[in-house]
């Protein structure tokens, strides 16, 4: 590779901002403790503090509603698990559509799976959601009620206020996975109806490593790491200040153009459109964040396209790649009825902060030529 690769995967991890690192490094000097009452864990503690005041503002929370979390994945498994415990939840209700984080959550509680199905647009069905809410109360049967804000891998954001109304007033619970709304969506956490819910740092610019969980009073027992009472007894270990400041560093940082984004998108899907008039672009008819494509060419398989794009020095997702870096096939797309076959041709841009027309163009020139090498050759790459 001569020169640096395009980043375009902002929804697996946001590229570091420098506000972030400069909070990260600042606080990196810092010795103690925040729970010591002396000078150095006083200054620790000021940071912790100023930088929950700084996430719960971007999520439209209280800071004492904030959990500081090792990853939103802690945060989504604290939240699923603990709070099956704490609403005395008989049964979980996730999407098909959800991360696995949260999936695998779901699976941990060891509680009856009620799935709410996605639709062929890639949003939740909200009639079968009030179908699940009328059994449970003929059934007598107490829900959590777990689903994502916005799809991770086809941007499409879900009517969560339509949620919240239909969940908030019931007895049921409500927890909503925010990792890819928080600072692309205006979030109302305090005002509106979710019991909890998870932010990740890494998706808005922060390092890895932070995340939070918003919880209100009423679900404030969730707790599955006790320790030496951090957090308010909600989240055990010392603080990791130094993380928590860049975090609250990007959150202050985070700007999102929602119309910027689309610009981008747009100019991509009209260039896919003009490669390969027969593209799939997935969510296409329902509302989307903006800033992530995710598209399938029949007959160009995505493991081959990803290698031969990252040659070219574009990095790009299928948008469900699992933990060993293998490209699984996507249950997401599966969901929504897409065939396994174009479903293993599917690819995921996603732009964020720092990304730029030259960005897009620089992709569709390199997905012109590996289209046309398939055509000569038969194959990708
Ligand atoms: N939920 C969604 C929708 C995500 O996109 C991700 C990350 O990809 C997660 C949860 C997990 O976040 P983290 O990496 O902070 O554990």
């Amino acid at each position: 590779m001569t020169r640096a690769a395009i980043y375009l995967d902002h929804n697996a991890s946001a590229p570091l901002r420098s506000e972030a690192r400069s909070a990260l490094l600042a606080a990196l000097e810092l010795t103690g403790n925040p729970s010591s009452i002396h000078a150095h864990g006083r200054a620790l503690r000021n940071l912790v503090e100023s930088a929950r005041g700084q996430v719960a503002k971007l999520a439209g929370a209280e800071p004492k509603q904030v959990v500081f979390t090792g990853s939103a994945t802690e945060a989504i498994t604290q939240a699923v698990v603990g709070g099956a415990k704490v609403f005395s939840a008989d049964a979980v209700a996730p999407s098909t559509g959800e991360h696995a984080a949260l999936l695998k959550a779901v699976e941990a509680t060891g509680l009856p799976v009620w799935t709410i199905p996605l639709d062929a647009a890639g949003n939740i069905d909200l009639d079968q959601l009030a179908a699940l809410l009328r059994r449970a109360d003929d059934e007598g049967v107490t829900l959590l009620v777990a689903v994502h804000w916005v799809n991770n891998e086809t941007g499409v954001v879900q009517p969560i206020e339509r949620i919240n109304a239909m969940v908030g007033p019931t007895r049921h619970a409500l927890f909503v996975d925010a990792v890819q709304a928080f600072g692309k969506l205006a979030l109302d956490f305090a005002a509106s109806a979710p019991d909890m819910m998870a932010v990740s740092g890494h998706k808005i610019g922060a390092p890895t490593g932070i995340g939070g969980l918003l919880v209100k009073s009423h679900a404030d027992t969730v707790r599955l790491i006790p320790g030496g009472g951090q957090e308010q007894g909600r989240r055990g270990g010392t603080e990791a200040a130094a993380l928590i400041a860049a975090f609250g560093a990007a959150a202050e940082a985070c700007t999102y153009d929602r119309q910027a984004m689309a610009a981008l998108t747009e100019y991509v899907e009209a260039g896919l459109y003009r490669l390969a008039p027969d593209v799939t672009i997935f969510g296409q008819t329902a509302t989307r964040v903006g800033n992530v494509t995710n598209f399938a060419v029949p007959g160009l398989n995505n493991a081959t396209a990803m290698m031969a794009l990252d040659l070219m020095g574009l990095s790009v997702s299928s948008g469900s790649a699992c933990s060993s870096g293998k490209v699984g096939a996507s249950h997401v797309l599966a969901a929504m009825g897409v065939s396994k076959d174009l479903a293993n041709c599917a690819l995921r841009i996603s732009f964020g902060w720092n990304s730029t027309m030259a960005d897009a163009d620089a992709f569709l020139v390199g997905f012109e030529t590996l289209l046309s090498r398939q055509k000569r050759g038969g194959k990708a790459a």
